[in-house]
């Protein structure tokens, strides 16, 4: 059994939950705000011993295994018998929502077979996918791949019936309303009710500041667009990947897969601080110039514009209630969940 890189788990001081933060990318995303993103990162464990750090992880914290588990990246679908023996070892553990994060380009490529319908039967219940652009062009130049398996997989995970949810990050200039709207007319050929998430282009933290980030009437719009071929649109922000909108919080609680199960109780600072030494090794910059960099970006984030995403963010939230065509859960009583990682 192959292994992967898992730089940290995290676990929600909200209620019981754990996220499993996978290493590398297939994808390079210009705008990508990722430390995870790159190899190298973290502790090479095979799914086996995943499961079992996790578990320690769990017991420690909470006392007991949680029934939530949420896998992200970096790219978690990498290594598909890791995937899948993590995903059936988790269910096996009494795991009853597992949430996969993912680009979905392994998922949809040939070779990898049905690989969506392997994630069903391993126990996987929902997946949350982002489609960067529908044109090709723009999604190869922002990614450096082809969006053909990435539409593919999305088409294969919808036909599981397992819960979907598609996400793009709005990039004006780069991937506005029309690319939006292409999006939402593909999704309302596979399924009317898919849920679709439109997140403003947040670029102080991203990778390369591509583009500047979208005006609440451009996000609006870009909303609109979309509504009319989708019954569940929102609006919500880039750095939340989870739905409706999660309750704020100050902290969360990381635990690094060393031999001692090193935690430390984590709060955004820390969060930024871990980007400001991501920045300064892979661009080879001193870390004041990255700190200087990112203060002039934050001097143009201003508060005004802040609020009035957060109240757009809230009104379009509270909109949403897809079913899928295949879910029997009821979605409507389903709490908003925080957005540790
Ligand atoms: S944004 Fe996600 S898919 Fe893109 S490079 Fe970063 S980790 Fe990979």
């Amino acid at each position: 059994m192959s292994k992967r890189g898992i730089q940290y788990f995290t676990l929600s001081e909200i209620e019981p939950r754990i996220w499993f933060m996978l290493t590398g990318c297939n994808f390079r995303c210009k705008g990508c705000f990722r430390p995870a993103r790159d190899d190298g990162v973290g502790s090479l464990l095979s799914a086996e011993e995943t499961l079992e750090k996790a578990e320690q992880a769990c017991l420690k914290h909470y006392g007991q295994l949680p029934t939530k588990a949420m896998i992200t990246g970096g790219e978690p679908t990498l290594d598909k018998d890791y995937l899948l023996t993590l995903v059936k070892g988790l269910k096996g553990k009494g795991f009853g929502e597992i949430v996969l994060m993912s680009n979905g380009y392994e998922i949809g490529r040939e070779e990898n077979g049905n690989y969506a319908g392997e994630l069903r039967d391993a126990g996987l219940t929902e997946a949350h996918i982002d489609i960067k652009a529908f044109s090709e062009d723009i999604h190869k130049g922002y990614t450096g791949k082809s969006n053909k398996p990435v539409l593919k997989a999305v088409a294969a995970l919808n036909d599981t019936g397992i819960e979907l949810l598609i996400q793009t990050v709005y990039m004006p200039g780069i991937v506005d309303e029309k690319e939006t709207e292409q999006i939402a007319i593909f999704l309302s050929s596979l399924n009317r009710d898919i849920k679709y998430r439109i997140n403003p282009f947040a670029p102080t933290f991203a990778f390369e500041q591509v583009t500047r980030r979208p005006t609440i009437e451009e996000i609006e719009y870009a909303y609109e667009l979309a509504s009319k071929h989708l019954s569940n649109v929102i609006i919500s922000r880039s750095c939340y990947r989870e739905y409706p909108t999660p309750p704020s919080q100050e902290t969360w609680i990381t635990v690094y897969p060393d031999a001692k199960l090193t935690s430390k109780r984590r709060t955004i600072e820390d969060q930024k601080e871990d980007r400001i030494s991501w920045f300064s090794h892979s661009k080879s910059k001193p870390r004041e110039e990255i700190v200087h960099e990112l203060a002039l970006e934050r001097e143009r984030d201003d508060s005004d514009y802040r609020e009035r995403l957060e109240k757009v963010t809230r009104r379009f939230s509270t909109s949403t209630s897809n079913q899928g065509t295949s879910s029997n859960k009821d979605k409507n009583n389903k709490k908003p969940r925080n957005s540790t990682r």
